[in-house]
């Protein structure tokens, strides 16, 4: 099967051969013909699929091919994203994929000034790429009208209700036409996101591509127990040892980025963070050093690096393991993306071991083993399977107290008292009433 026998036309499949796309992937071939034919979707895709082009080629055909020139103030199309990288992202694809037509195409999201995007929104644009929150403030300022809206895309829904983003979606929701077709896309497919879908969709067609909650199989898995206050010491030996050139790291808190990139620039390593507490555009300049290679290490926290699409990336090293179980395949999802293969390391510590059992329960596999000459860890990390168990030892007769015996001194890096603002956005119970009112747990 090719793009030509999808039905699409001349100038996508244009566009789609200057990007190097010879056949569709598993989630195109079946979203394309949907979405040309009007269908609601519902996509469990995981990242690295190719869904974005699954939702965008077919959109951007029905806009080329049907509907009235875009007014001033309105928008066509729009796709909503939980996080300002992935805006830019996805616009920058939708942006490839329309080249040869006569569509408009932007992205607004916030940390940014909003008075250019309201300037840029006068005219009116085709396709709108979108945070929640950013769009509503627009909105209420009267910069967006969406009667003329034909389509809207929820791109990685799991993460914005994880993101707190369900009372945005929800206004978002009831200020759009009702007549309009709908497309949702998620790596996961929780209770709350099933209520979404029941909610914002008409009759929608369900597709699967891979099994659910099963992390990618083209990625190589391991792990390597260590005493905690010796990982970034481990880090910085398996790095020289095995001469890693491009990865990318997760830590779980904004504190843990920012200490292991000072660490590895002490050592002289070219290595950058990305969390919530940096301005938008450092961000976004350190994401881009790195997919020109010109960073040979990038630590992020889970909220900045979602979705995020490096090609060819070898390598991915969780530092600590994320706390909701299902962080772990996005995050790991980063490498063998579009049949490449791809490796992801995972530094686990006795504390983590409720964490890595999550993760081998939803993944439905016990992670290899593997431990570093000179770094066996002291504090042992119980063993674990994929039946959810964590099979303890016995525990040993306790130690006497030593006398004026404060805390034991774990050493600088990613203490308990370090787990800052990033990592509680991200409650590992995921039964959002969808279109809460609850407080909004984060900004993307
Ligand atoms: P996505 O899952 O949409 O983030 O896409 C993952 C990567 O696959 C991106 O780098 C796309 O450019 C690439 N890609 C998407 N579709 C195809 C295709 N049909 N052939 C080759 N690469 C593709």
């Amino acid at each position: 099967m090719t793009f030509a026998t999808l039905g699409l036309i001349e100038p996508l499949l244009r566009a789609l051969e200057t990007l190097g796309y010879q056949t569709p992937t598993p989630v195109q071939l079946q979203a394309i013909p949907a979405v040309l034919a009007g269908r609601d979707l519902m996509a469990a895709a995981q990242t690295g699929t190719g869904k974005t082009a699954g939702f965008a080629v077919p959109l951007l055909q029905l806009l080329t091919m049907e509907g009235p020139k875009v007014a001033s103030n309105s928008v066509r199309a729009l796709i909503l994203v939980p996080t300002r990288e992935l805006a830019e992202q996805v616009h920058e694809s939708v942006r490839q994929y329309a080249e040869h037509l006569p569509l408009s195409t932007y992205a607004v999201y916030g940390g940014v000034s909003i008075n250019p995007q309201m300037m840029k929104l006068r005219k009116g644009v085709d396709v709108l790429v979108a945070t929640p929150g950013r769009l509503l403030d627009l909105y209420r300022q009267k910069a967006l009208k969406f009667n003329q809206l034909q389509t809207l895309i929820l791109d990685e829904a799991d993460r914005m209700l994880d993101l707190g983003f369900s009372e945005e979606l929800g206004n978002i929701y009831r200020v759009l036409p009702k007549q309009r077709q709908t497309l949702l896309f998620s790596a996961t497919f929780s209770d709350a996101i099933r209520l979404l879908a029941g909610q914002m969709l008409n009759d929608p067609l369900s597709i699967e591509v891979s099994p659910r909650n099963v992390a990618a199989n083209t990625v190589k898995q391991w792990v390597v127990t260590v005493d905690k206050k010796r990982k970034p010491e481990l880090f910085s030996h398996l790095m020289r040892k095995n001469r890693w050139k491009q990865v990318l790291v997760f830590a779980k808190t904004r504190n843990g980025v920012d200490q292991l990139v000072e660490k590895l620039q002490g050592l002289g390593v070219n290595a950058d963070g990305i969390h919530g507490d940096k301005p938008q555009a450092t961000r976004q300049r350190a994401l881009d050093r790195f997919k020109a290679s010109e960073i040979q290490i990038l630590v992020a926290t889970d909220v900045a690096a979602r979705g995020l699409d490096i090609e060819d990336l070898p390598l991915v090293v969780n530092f600590d393991l994320p706390i909701v179980a299902e962080d772990y395949i996005h995050r790991i999802g980063r490498t063998g993306r579009a049949g490449a293969t791809g490796e992801a390391i995972s530094l686990v510590c006795a504390d983590e071991v409720n964490l890595l059992s999550a993760i081998e329960t939803l993944t439905r596999q016990t992670l290899t083993r593997h431990e570093e000459q000179d770094f066996e860890p002291e504090h042992r990390v119980p063993d674990t399977d994929a039946s959810g168990q964590v099979i303890k030892k016995p525990k040993k007769p306790k130690k006497p107290k030593v006398s004026g015996g404060g805390k034991r001194n774990l050493g600088k890096w990613v203490d308990s008292g370090e787990v800052a603002a990033e990592a509680p956005a991200i409650k590992p119970v995921r039964k959002v009433p969808v279109f809460n009112t609850g407080p909004r747990k984060r900004k993307p």
